[in-house]
């Protein structure tokens, strides 16, 4: 009765091998790309360097004033970081990765960075928009949060995946709860397309070993939703016409 369980065993391997793809972890241990994965997830974010560089520049151009200014560099800085280092740490896990404590802390950084563009990406939002009484404290409030996620990473990277899981969950939705509440709605359905890309991203970043390529297809969804929501900022916030009144600060 062995003899079909150990063929079927033999077919699975046969299809992960030409579909480029290694066999899933337990949830413990890290998952090991193969070259083809290694290329795919470095390639996937480094295209997005300059386009990013290039993006922050025109929100540069485009401002008015020093609140605009200060809102498109650190919006801009969170942007390009976040590609920046994710192709690095990629590329540290895929040819240097023997150096063990080097590829640690690429990691680390990867995760930590992933914080500051979540607070950058809102902070255009929050600085430029008119806000509520106590809604307008999410502008300083999203930068506690993001330092909060960040110090938990140093601690405590990879030990509790379900916290990491949660932290940017709340870290993602709390202050779109407040833009919601915003009274000028104008680019909201944008900023909620681009937040269903990530969430949709996420199925594909829990499923390494399952999907091939699946790191690659998470980076791709974070750049769609990224890109949507550069467009909104630009649109909404910066490409106004300049008879259109934006609010005081
Ligand atoms: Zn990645």
């Amino acid at each position: 009765t062995s003899q079909p369980l150990l063929l079927s065993f033999q077919v699975c391997l046969f299809i992960r091998a030409v579909l480029f793809m290694n066999n899933p972890v337990p949830p413990n241990k890290r998952y090991q790309p193969t070259e083809y994965e290694h290329a795919a997830n470095c390639a996937t974010h480094a295209l997005w360097i300059i386009p990013s560089l290039l993006g922050s520049s025109v929100l540069h151009f485009q401002s008015e004033d020093q609140w605009e200014r200060l809102s498109a560099w650190v919006y801009g800085a969170g942007l390009s970081s976040l590609f920046i280092i994710s192709t690095l740490f990629h590329t540290v896990a895929w040819k240097k990765s023997h150096l063990r404590s080097v590829e640690h802390c690429f990691h680390m950084c990867d995760r930590m960075v992933i914080y500051f563009f979540i607070a950058a990406s809102y902070a255009p939002w929050l600085n430029l928009r008119e806000l509520g009484p106590w809604a307008c404290h999410m502008r300083w409030l999203v930068w506690v949060m993001a330092s909060f996620g960040t110090t938990y990473v140093f601690f405590f990277h990879e030990r509790y995946k379900i916290m990491e899981l949660i932290c940017y969950t709340v870290m993602g939705v709390f202050p779109a709860l407040v833009i919601l509440s915003m009274p000028e709605q104008a680019g909201l359905c944008e900023l909620l397309v681009g937040g269903a890309c990530y969430s949709l991203g996420m199925v594909f970043f829990k499923s390494d070993g399952i999907v091939p390529f699946a790191h690659a297809i998470w980076h791709l969804f974070v750049a769609m939703g990224a890109a949507i929501h550069y467009y909104a900022i630009w649109k909404y916030l910066y490409a106004q016409p300049p008879n259109q009144i934006k609010t005081s600060r």
